[in-house]
């Protein structure tokens, strides 16, 4: 009896093609690991190595990180030195040659993006911690279709012979996140041409995608906190301008922001910067439902 039914099981697990073996994705922040699920489903198992309510210029690295990269038969980053600070030396620590950057094993998202900002020379010196670009493309929802079907072509490259299971995971969500992506836009319409600021330079991508206007930022240089001659700087141009909003992030100290929204009246709004940032944000789509909610209500 139990013979046949190991037997059954093995002319199953035959005809269907499941075998036991699942990808093992690590994602280096928890927005990546959102759109890998939605792909890779139960054909994978993927971890995000930072938490989504951690600076992720600087996530402090545990060494559970080592050990989940060790084992990884995929990492994908950001890149654009968004993990410049931190991940260097877990992949030294993880000696995985495997998907060390150039491997097939190694996934760059933000080749498949076109990045703002991105200077002449590296301004790295004085404390810009953003010298190759601004990292924070994925905050505009339009960038998160190509970030997709490059991971979707990775995993078919990684693990061939599933190409329908994962290209129709693909297409499914291409569908829905195309949906979400019209609705977000007619909500945003009421915003066009809405003058704000922001803390640090998170926002850029969103804002420019829904033609808002940046009107300068509460920290002097990406990574420089606020200093006195810079916020009586920034007071000046407010009194000249009909600002917004300010938006503010999850994780920098919020006292100067504060201080410019009650002494001109502005709405601080925080904006969480990737899933996992603020309680209701647990996947990639709730993640932008959330931003949008936050200024149009
Ligand atoms: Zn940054």
């Amino acid at each position: 009896m139990r013979k046949a039914l190991i037997l059954i099981l093995m002319i199953i697990g035959a005809t269907t093609g499941v075998s036991a073996y699942r990808l093992k994705v690590v994602a280096s922040y928890p927005y990546i690991a959102s759109i890998v699920e939605n792909i890779g489903k139960d054909r994978i198992q993927v971890s995000a190595l930072a938490r989504g309510d951690y600076d992720p210029h600087v996530i402090i690295p545990k060494p559970s990180y080592i050990g989940k990269v060790r084992k990884a038969d995929l990492l994908i980053i950001n890149g654009a030195q968004l993990e410049i600070g931190w991940l260097p030396p877990i992949l030294n620590q993880a000696a995985n040659p495997d998907i060390l950057p150039g491997s097939r094993g190694f996934l760059d998202l933000s080749k498949y993006v076109s990045l703002i900002d991105v200077p002449e020379s590296i301004s790295r010196a004085q404390g810009d911690i953003h010298p190759e670009g601004n990292p924070h493309y994925y905050l505009d929802p339009y960038n998160i279709p190509p970030l997709s079907k490059a991971i979707a072509a990775k995993l078919n490259e990684l693990d061939p012979g599933n190409e329908s299971f994962y290209n129709g995971n693909l297409e499914a969500f291409l569908g829905l996140f195309n949906q979400k992506l019209e609705h977000w836009n007619d909500q945003m319409i009421p915003l066009k041409g809405a003058e704000v600021i922001e803390y640090h330079k998170n926002n850029d991508y969103f804002i420019r995608r829904f033609e808002m206007n940046l009107v300068g930022t509460v920290e002097p240089l990406p990574g420089i906190p606020p200093t006195s001659r810079h916020i009586e700087s920034l007071e000046k141009i407010i009194q000249t301008k009909n600002i917004r909003f300010i938006f503010h992030d999850v994780y920098h100290p919020i006292e100067a922001s504060r201080h410019l929204s009650i002494k001109f009246g502005l709405k601080l709004i925080l904006i969480p910067h990737d899933v996992g940032a603020v309680k209701e944000t647990d996947t990639i789509y709730s993640l932008y439902d959330t931003i949008i909610r936050r200024m149009v209500q």
